[in-house]
């Protein structure tokens, strides 16, 4: 998909280019910068699934609070981080989740650190994230993108609903398949990457909304087979 050329502009761009572009035009570009340290942020992340903003700033600053080292967090019985992190939702899961990664993270590492991963380099740290106990492709390039600044995308229900649509990714490609695809559109240049995944994100909340698309009145009109397919291209 990364050679399909916009229909009717007069210079043809890939679409993927020409959909940054115009992303960056509406919503502006977004400077990368650092979230905090690897083994924060995946917590973080962990915390972070479906709940909102808000919540997921509450419970991990409640987790800290209550439990500030990350081993008292991996050694504290499951009902004391559940009741930390009780403020963001689906706290059972979440407890014994953060609990295993950090077991696992100890048992690998032999400390409760992922600031070996940078070193690694990008496929063998995320091939490392993604054998650590629930952690999809998701969590693992929130990680390498937010903390090691490595060009992985997170693909998220916007990023993942707004490039098919759009047609970036072939109708039917699950979110978990979408992290090569959209990565290798965007270059391996982490900026191009950071920038994509916040506008995407920001589109898809304000106008390729989940259930009903303000296409009427959204910039990528022209390089969306949505648009093209719905007849009004
Ligand atoms: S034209 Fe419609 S479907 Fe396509 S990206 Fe814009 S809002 Fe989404």
């Amino acid at each position: 998909m990364a050679t399909t050329l916009v229909p009717g502009l007069a210079e043809r761009r890939p679409r993927s280019e020409e959909v940054e572009r115009r992303l960056k035009d509406t919503y502006g570009t977004m400077a990368w910068r650092c979230h905090g340290e690897p083994l924060s942020e995946l917590v973080g992340t962990v915390l972070s699934q479906h709940t909102s903003d808000i919540n997921t700033a509450r419970a991990y600053s409640s987790l800290r609070s209550w439990l500030p080292t990350w081993e008292e967090v991996r050694s504290a019985p499951t009902a004391r981080v559940e009741e930390a992190i009780h403020c963001g939702g689906l706290a059972r899961t979440k407890a014994r989740r953060i609990q295993d990664i950090l077991d696992a993270v100890l048992q690998r590492q032999g400390v409760l650190s992922l600031g070996g991963l940078k070193s690694m380099g990008h496929e063998p740290a995320r091939t490392f994230l993604l054998r650590l106990p629930g952690v999809g492709p998701k969590t693992a390039a929130c990680v390498l993108l937010f903390s090691l600044g490595l060009p992985a995308l997170p693909v998220d229900t916007h990023v993942h609903r707004v490039a098919l649509r759009l047609g970036l990714i072939p109708d039917g490609t699950t979110a978990g398949a979408a992290h090569p695809r959209l990565e290798a559109q965007l270059g391996g240049d982490r900026d191009r990457v950071y920038a994509f995944h916040m506008n995407a994100i920001a589109h898809g909340r304000a106008i390729c909304r989940a259930r009903v698309p303000s296409c009427p009145r959204c910039p990528l009109q022209e390089c969306c087979d949505y648009f093209i397919r719905s007849g009004r291209g």
